[in-house]
């Protein structure tokens, strides 16, 4: 007789009706009456398919097809020793962690000892009885798909954390490469600006020589003439200084050297350097910074930079005989830098456009002023460089109170002495 087949119960349902997990038993022997025998034995169990396998030499191929859940394997047939079906059950890739029980017609404890050592995961005396069958197939059978189902998450884990780390690499090699693309970028902005430099600065220098009668008397409209090539060299030295600062800092490329520097030093730095600015327009510029040292860990140069920025916006946007008022305050935690005139104002509606780059707004004043529109965009880049935040108050009524304030965290090595 040739091969049985029952696989046709491969799905069952509880007595509540809901679906339950199929088990497949393959019985391995060589007696169809054994075969018949244990098919009865399961015939109730609605979870559980059959398959019987009567020729042995067929066996592990057979389960490579129907996937058992539980091998029950005969240990003598003719031709075939049980105990090498075993090991072969064992050593092909799909049944190797399939649970098999192996079917003996006596209690021999030698044989017993054979065949776990082998690889048997049970051992029963057949036929066994109804009741024993059910448990021990099922017990087997659910340890079986619950193994496969650990396999199935862990290799879909192993397979996603692959694809994870492929999709890493993939996107470290685009940050790399725009990162690349980004110092190339800030090169060659920096290589054009310097070229740039060096012949406006022979231009200012120039006409200032001019101006100043190294070239001999000038008419007067020779010297309107060089006033004009003069404050036309003046405004592109300026120009090309902020495309240069703005390039340092374009696209997140803004490199901070912080070292512990003191603020309340740095802070009247910056008034210097803006006083030639003040004095030729004839405005005030008032001081609020308390005596004593307040270090705090920031990138002095470029700290410094952004806080001329907001001076120069203040001086160049307030008329003359206006005020200019620099001060900070500070406690534990964090400073709060403010850079206040009487100048244009701002009108509340374009507040939020203001640190966009090259945003200048609408009006006679800023025309006037001829600014590149990056000053703020560069003073708002470094300050959030340092974890701060800048922002302005102002009624945008020409004379009332304009203020850019800047509030910068203190490191721990901060340290203030009165
Ligand atoms: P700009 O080179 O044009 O000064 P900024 O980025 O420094 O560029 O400033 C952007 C615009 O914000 C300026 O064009 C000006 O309209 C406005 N602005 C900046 N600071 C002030 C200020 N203190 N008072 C009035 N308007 C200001």
């Amino acid at each position: 007789m040739s091969e049985i087949a029952e696989s046709e119960r491969v799905t069952g349902s509880t007595a509540d009706g809901s679906d339950t997990t199929a088990g497949m038993v393959l019985l391995v022997d060589d007696q169809p009456f054994v075969g018949e025998a244990v098919r009865r034995l399961l015939a109730d169990q609605p979870d559980i398919a059959f398959h019987f396998c009567v020729d042995p030499r067929q066996a592990v191929d057979t389960a490579n097809s129907v996937r058992p859940t539980v091998i029950l394997l005969d240990l003598v047939m003719p031709g075939v020793d049980g105990l090498e079906l075993l090991q072969r059950f064992r050593a092909n890739a799909d049944t190797r962690e399939t649970p098999i029980i192996v079917l003996s017609t006596k209690e021999d404890s030698r044989v017993k000892r054979d065949a776990f050592a082998t690889g048997a995961s049970d051992y029963l005396i057949k036929l066994p009885d109804r009741v024993e069958l059910q448990a021990r197939v099922r017990y087997h059978s659910n340890a079986c798909l619950n193994q496969r189902r650990r396999n199935e998450i862990a290799a879909a884990l192993r397979a996603s954390q692959r694809s994870l780390a492929e999709r890493v690499s993939e996107l470290q090699a685009a940050l790399d490469e725009i990162e690349q693309l980004q110092r190339a970028k800030a090169d060659f902005y920096s290589m054009v600006t310097h070229d740039l430099r060096n012949p406006a600065g022979n231009v200012r220098v120039a006409t200032k020589m001019l101006l100043d009668g190294k070239g001999g008397e000038l008419t007067p409209r020779q010297t309107q003439l060089v006033e004009i090539a003069g404050t036309a060299g003046e405004k592109m030295m300026r120009l090309i200084t902020d495309y240069l600062d703005f390039a340092k800092i374009d696209g997140g490329y803004l490199r901070l050297d912080r070292e512990s520097v003191d603020l309340y030093a740095l802070l009247r730095r910056a008034a210097a350097t803006i006083e030639p600015q003040v004095g030729l327009k004839r405005q005030h510029l008032l001081l609020s910074i308390p005596d004593g040292v307040l270090m705090a860990d920031v990138d002095a140069s470029k700290l410094e930079q952004s806080l001329e920025n907001l001076l120069s916006n203040a001086t160049k946007y307030t008329p003359e005989e206006g005020t200019i008022t620099l001060s900070i305050e500070s406690d534990d935690m964090r400073s709060r830098i403010t850079v206040q005139d009487t100048g244009a104002g701002i009108d509340p509606a374009h507040q939020s456009s203001l640190f966009v780059k090259f945003h200048r707004l609408p009006g006679q004043a800023t025309r006037a002023a001829g600014g590149t529109g990056l000053g703020l965009l560069i003073a708002k880049e470094i300050v959030e460089g340092h974890d701060g935040v800048i922002s302005v108050q102002s009624t945008g009524v020409a004379g009332e109170t304009t203020t850019f304030i800047v509030e910068l965290p203190l490191r721990m090595s901060s340290l203030r002495t009165n």
